[in-house]
């Protein structure tokens, strides 16, 4: 079976986050007929598929996750059909990212084949990336210590050396209750919530010459209680999404917003980080920390050489950039400083779209780089 074929067979399978089940039997059962020395899966339910001598360290991990978002709008295409047209496979989740995980399951495996590995190397299904970035990925690490990580996410076959991070915050805004036709003996936690934007709205950015701006942007609005029909609302909470940047903690963020919120005389919140439960398909059940840290890696480091050499092998000159969105990556070298790069196929504008489709000359061009960056650093 090749990448394109394997892309098809998973697209075919659906899988929102935390419902990843199916596409974890697929995934196990094509590594074990790939020949993976061993195939195991996690309490999350993460596949962990190994290849080399059982008794080397590990030096190359890839990372892909099987978890889709939502098929939301109107599709042409069947968004699980997995129809190839136009030189593109269509559907939910080929580009992000069950190209890019099918790609490292078998060039991973074809460098395998060829019988030279002196390390192990190592690909993870993991689940619940789109819900909770990095979780289900240090759960793989806490096993096998890998010496670099590679995250197969779309990149247009770009390298990327650097992702910005993730920090989802909620703002409580506290109100005082009151008929909504006597306004004036409550106090409106809505008109309060309101200048709470319009103030961290007027926030300078961070900004880095690398990754651009710390973004902060509201993804979510609502009064508690919810509905609240005449009257004035307990209180309104706000969730925030910032995007960090390398050296930025979660105190540094919080402090800034509350300094904005004092500035313009709003007392009356709790500003936290959200850590609301989540639940894998394995019905393992947790509560992570919105935190993901931004991470940023030398174009110095061996591993970008190694990459930059497995990219020249397939005939193609390295392009060399950094991830828009937030990836596992967070977890591999944003909390654990291990080294990491990002290459996949498809590109970061084609995810979570509607008609999403991946180029499959991409999805056998990404096995290939997969491959030589295998036989490059684990290989005689
Ligand atoms: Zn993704």
């Amino acid at each position: 079976m090749d990448a394109v074929e394997l892309t098809q067979k998973l697209v075919r399978i659906p899988g929102v986050s935390g419902q990843e089940g199916a596409v974890a039997d697929a995934v196990e059962q094509t590594m074990r007929d790939l020949g993976y020395r061993e195939v195991t899966r996690d309490s999350f339910g993460t596949v962990l598929g190994q290849v080399g001598p059982e008794d080397a360290s590990t030096h190359l991990l890839f990372d892909g996750h099987m978890d889709v978002v939502p098929v939301v709008g109107e599709w042409s295409v069947d968004p699980f059909g997995g129809e190839i047209r136009d030189g593109r496979l269509w559907g939910r989740g080929s580009t992000d990212m069950k190209g890019g995980l099918a790609a490292a399951i078998c060039g991973v495996a074809a460098a395998a084949r060829e019988g030279t590995l002196k390390h192990q190397v190592a690909v993870s299904a993991t689940v619940l990336e789109e819900t909770i970035e990095g979780v289900a990925l240090g759960s793989v690490m806490d096993r096998i210590d890998p010496q670099a990580v590679v995250i197969c996410e779309p990149t247009s076959l770009e390298l990327k050396t650097a992702q910005k991070g993730r920090l989802e915050m909620l703002l409580t805004i506290h109100g005082k209750p009151s008929h909504a036709a006597y306004p004036e003996r409550g106090v409106n936690a809505i008109d309060f919530a309101a200048r709470a934007l319009r103030a961290l709205d007027a926030m300078k950015p961070v900004t880095s010459e690398e990754l651009g701006k710390g973004i902060l942007v509201a993804t979510d609005i609502i009064s508690d209680p919810h509905p609240s029909i005449s009257m004035l609302p307990n209180s309104v909470t706000i969730r925030f999404d910032r995007r960090t940047l390398v050296g930025e903690t979660q105190e540094d963020i919080l402090s800034a917003m509350r300094d904005a919120l004092t500035a313009d005389n709003i007392s009356n919140y709790d500003l936290k980080v959200t850590d609301s439960e989540v639940s894998a398909y394995t019905e393992k059940a947790f509560e992570p920390i919105r935190w993901m840290p931004a991470w940023s890696l030398d174009r110095d480091h061996a591993l970008v050489a190694k990459a930059i050499d497995a990219i020249r092998e397939m005939g193609d000159e390295p392009r060399l950039g950094v991830f828009g969105f937030c990836t596992n990556g967070s977890e591999s070298a944003g909390v654990r400083k291990v080294p990491t790069i990002g290459f996949g196929p498809g590109a970061e504008s084609d995810a979570h779209i509607i008609d999403e489709s991946v180029d499959i000359g991409e999805v056998a061009k990404a096995a290939e780089f997969y491959r030589n960056l295998v036989t490059g650093m684990a290989g005689a």
